[in-house]
């Protein structure tokens, strides 16, 4: 796209601008829990049927259905307990006639046996020890020996669990394209499977530029702040999904900055700065990263790419670099520095990236229609304004948390929505619907 330098942007141009560029992440083979969250590229199929073999759902006895069908409360039946079965063993003992075996839930079903009675529905059994001496040891013959009375008759294959009835083997387990959550992981692994071949989540380096700053543990100085947006920013790139790296702030000087960017293109699928972007003198972004094509490599401009800065109709957030730099074309994204402006643009255009790089919907952060409880008095004109709110459901209004000022971090803090003010709206009456970018 060709604008001039004085072409103001509307956020949606801006938006499309960027995701236009850029493709889901290769897929790559990752542990099992290394792809939560992540979007399966493959179509997994069921290698063994689920479960493997027939097993008991209850404690109870494994039977021969012919034996128990005339129990009743009674009238009991009396079986001879001939072992023990136990969740894990391999060496069955069969059931022959007049015979029932011991068994724990998730226990093979032994040979011979048709059905297992609920320990529920017998006497308990007598001379054999209490369930819970039970190991995992296979047929303990002496352990279990004795009688049992069934005052109930099973059906046949009641409380079996049949081999495949979950999933068949060669069956679809999970079809490429899902989201893989906890019950997707759990099905993974049931079935054997310890790796998947997924998008990957983004790795997303955030640093923040200013001679102003120092760490949260550090003292002030004077003229002195500390680092909010490196924290804020990589928090909300975790929360979008990505593995976030956080670097501490850099000062505002062209070749710290062009060095720290470059040592970071190594390990980056996405870089986010903050600060830096206006038109004051020490506006270092803008400094170190328009003529960038020199200072990456070798190779010409093109290869090291280019950040474009723009003027956007948006309030706050106004300034917003992009581009794609570095030998792989590593998009970037600069983030002007006041702290709520950071937040809003990560929200709108960073967090929009790191989905559309892991493949993963939805892309956008959800908006609704709200009524606004307090009256907006005055909202930039040709500027949308996004205003810090907290959004209450059940009645289904939005009230705004402190003002437009966009250093406001407290009331950041307690805002869970965002307010729009469309571009021609320069008020907003108490009780006038608007639309909110809820933030989860
Ligand atoms: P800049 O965009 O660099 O001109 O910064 C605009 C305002 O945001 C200034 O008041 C900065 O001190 C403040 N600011 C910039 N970066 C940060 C940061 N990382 N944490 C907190 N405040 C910042
Ligand atoms: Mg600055």
């Amino acid at each position: 796209m060709t604008h001039g330098t004085d072409h103001l942007w509307t956020v949606s141009e801006h938006l499309d601008s960027i995701l236009g560029q850029l493709a889901p992440l290769d897929p790559i083979e990752l542990q099992l829990l290394d792809a939560q969250g992540c979007v399966l590229v493959e179509d997994v199929r069921v290698p063994v049927a689920l479960p493997p073999f027939e097993n008991s759902s209850m404690d109870g006895y494994a039977v021969r259905v012919a034996d128990t069908q005339a129990a009743t409360a009674e009238h009991p039946c009396v079986l001879d307990v001939i072992g023990d079965v136990a969740a894990g063993s391999g060496d069955l003992p069969t059931v022959g006639p007049g015979q029932a075996a011991r068994i724990m839930t998730g226990a093979p079903l032994p040979p011979g046996a048709e059905a297992v009675v609920p320990v529920e529905w017998t006497d308990g059994g007598t001379g054999g020890g209490p369930a819970t001496t039970m190991t995992a040891h296979s047929v303990d013959p002496a352990g279990a020996a004795g009688e049992v009375r069934v005052h109930r008759s099973p059906s046949a294959g009641q409380f079996v669990r049949s081999r495949g009835s979950d999933a068949a083997a060669g069956e679809l387990a999970l079809p490429a394209g899902t989201v893989l959550g906890p019950p997707q992981i759990g099905l993974l692994a049931a079935i054997g499977r310890g790796t998947v071949t997924v998008r990957p989540r983004p790795r997303v380096v955030v640093l923040s530029t200013g001679s102003e700053l120092v760490q949260p543990d550090e003292e002030l100085g004077p003229g002195r702040i500390h680092d909010s947006n490196s924290f804020a920013l990589t928090a909300a790139a975790r929360d979008a999904g990505a593995i976030a790296y956080r670097v501490g702030a850099v000062t505002d000087e062209v070749e710290t900055l062009r060095a720290t960017i470059e040592d970071q293109l190594i390990r980056a699928d996405v870089i986010v700065t903050s600060g830096g972007v206006s038109v004051g003198a020490y506006d270092v972004v803008k400094e170190a990263l328009s003529s960038l094509g020199d200072s990456f490599g070798d190779d010409a401009v093109a290869a090291a790419g280019q950040v474009e800065f723009r003027t956007l109709a948006m309030q706050p957030g106004k300034p917003q670099g992009f581009g794609r730099i570095g030998p792989d074309r590593t998009p970037l994204l600069a983030l002007p520095g006041n702290p709520v402006s950071a937040y809003v643009s990560f929200e709108l255009f960073v967090r929009p990236v790191i989905r559309t790089l892991m493949g993963v919907g939805p892309v956008h952060r959800d908006v609704v229609r709200a009524a606004c409880v307090v009256a907006v008095e005055h909202s930039p004109e040709g500027r949308r304004q996004y205003l810090r709110g907290h959004y209450d459901r059940t009645s289904g209004t939005v009230t705004a948390v402190g003002g437009a000022g966009s250093h406001l971090v407290k009331a950041l803090a307690y805002s869970d929505a965002l307010i729009v003010v469309p571009e021609e709206t320069t008020s907003v009456a108490a009780g006038e619907e608007v639309d909110v970018v809820l933030l989860g």
